[in-house]
């Protein structure tokens, strides 16, 4: 028990040495991919090592290959740090070893995930009825979203999908906006619907679904909407109360796609975005990317409970709704899951809802301070920054390219390139509750360096 104690301060204390090192460091080096693998690889060991020693070894396999996302000048993806005392508790998650399928498996657990949800919903503004599953991220969640949207359309359609499959279903129709996650084709394709059963609804100028463009597609029967809150390039989100009222009025489901958009919703400035969000039906949203909590993390929300259970429980069907409420591993598609709500729970509790506002606001304000500061030394700022995101044009696709990897290998700061609308950009994403002025300001310089 000893050499426990001291194997879990070795391991808390790099983490934290790491964590300190993170506003210092080159965040992206660039790798020898095999040579990493090389420092993990070995044969099979046929007997037991000293686990002091496995944790040096690993150690000092991965110190080289870590990339510094955690950190305040890492505007890749969407990516958010992860807040102290979350880190801190999802420490103790592992050092629990709980299984949270239900409240007998682990009470502690589901308390937590009970109390977290509530303050979820209070903050996104998602009615307090609604369910919410824990799960590993947005891909995830929007599996669980649709899976609850497949049961339902065809519920009303006088079929049984839990049951009878797809295989003679009534036809479901599923629209999504033409500039959707590709997450949702993937649960498309998980749920058995296939990709080509999805209708891309054109988007407005700044990737939006294209009110006028859902209307014209939407006729009665059994209808999914894919809706977005924050879209991956540009942070566009929907119009969402005009979207989810035109597609109740065909009697369809309004899921909405919110990974870090809906985030928008927890901060005065931001509400206005997603305005009417609480009309939808389920609701996808990352824990991971903007609330700062340590990976994995993901909220799966579904406005009627019983439909949510009806979906994903996986004891039977017909017990939800009849005294069995639906909870933990029945809201998800795992059956054992890690204890991810005290990680939850702590972040929650150590940024407050002004916390979180401030983080939602701050983002914003820094990813404007980036297109203000860019646009200034001459470089073409492609989209309407609404939210967090921007993303910005160095001249033709090859230079913007070449902008891109220096930027990478400067090590001053993380962006990735992406292609929108045709061209070549740089992506620049700003989630990180750590990110300052300065680190804006010094990232700005060394994408300016890089351009020449
Ligand atoms: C990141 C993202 C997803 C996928 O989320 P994961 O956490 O990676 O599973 C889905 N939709 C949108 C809009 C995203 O930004």
């Amino acid at each position: 028990m000893e050499e426990l104690s001291r194997l879990f301060r070795l391991a808390a204390e790099h983490g934290a040495g790491y964590r300190r090192s993170l506003p210092d460091r080159p965040v992206g080096v660039p790798v020898d991919q095999d040579a990493l693998v090389e420092a993990f690889s070995g044969a099979l060991p046929d007997g037991p090592t000293p686990p002091e020693r496995v944790l040096a070894e690993l150690l000092a396999a991965a110190a080289p290959g870590l990339v510094a996302s955690a950190g305040p000048r890492y505007f890749g993806f969407v990516v958010g740090g992860a807040l102290p005392a979350a880190s801190a508790a999802d420490i103790l998650a592992t050092g629990w070893d709980q299984m949270a399928t239900n409240a007998v498996s682990s009470p502690a657990a589901l308390a937590a995930e009970a109390v977290a949800g509530g303050w979820l919903k209070e903050l996104l503004g998602i009615p307090a009825s609604a369910s919410v599953g824990f799960v590993t991220g947005c891909q995830a969640a929007n599996t669980v979203g649709l899976a609850a949207a497949r049961h339902q359309v065809l519920a009303e359609a006088g079929w049984d999908v839990e049951r009878r499959g797809l295989p003679g279903a009534p036809p479901v129709r599923v629209l999504a906006g033409a500039e959707r996650h590709g997450t949702i084709d993937r649960s498309l394709r998980l749920l058995g619907f296939g990709t080509d059963v999805l209708e891309p609804v054109p988007a407005d100028h700044n990737g939006a679904i294209d009110l006028g463009s859902l209307w014209e597609k939407l006729r009665a029967g059994p209808l999914i909407v894919c809706l977005q809150a924050g879209n991956v390039n540009t942070g566009a989100c929907d119009r969402l109360r005009e979207a989810c009222e035109l597609v109740h009025r065909y009697g369809g489901w309004a899921h909405v796609d919110g990974a870090f958009g809906l985030w928008a919703a927890a901060a005065p400035a931001t509400r206005h975005l997603v305005d009417g969000l609480e009309l939808a039906d389920s609701w996808a949203c990352d824990g991971h990317k903007w609330l700062n909590l340590p990976y994995d993390s993901g909220f799966a929300f579904c406005a009627r409970p019983e439909v949510h259970g009806a979906a994903m429980s996986y004891a039977a069907a017909y017990l939800v709704g009849s005294g069995g409420v639906p909870e933990g591993a029945d809201l998800t598609a795992e059956s054992s899951r890690r204890a991810r709500g005290f990680a939850v729970w702590a972040g929650l509790r150590e940024l407050g809802r002004d916390g979180v506002a401030a983080l939602v606001e701050r983002c914003c304000a820094l990813a404007r301070r980036f297109a203000d500061g860019l646009g200034a030394a001459g470089f073409e700022v492609v989209n309407d920054v609404v939210l967090n995101q921007v993303l910005v044009g160095f001249g033709d696709d090859a230079r913007t390219d070449r902008v891109v990897a220096a930027v990478q290998a400067d090590g001053t700061c993380w962006v990735g390139g992406t292609t929108w609308r045709g061209r070549r950009l740089m992506r620049i994403s700003v989630a990180s509750a750590t990110t300052t002025e300065a680190d804006v300001d010094r990232s700005i310089a060394a994408i300016i360096r890089a351009s020449v």
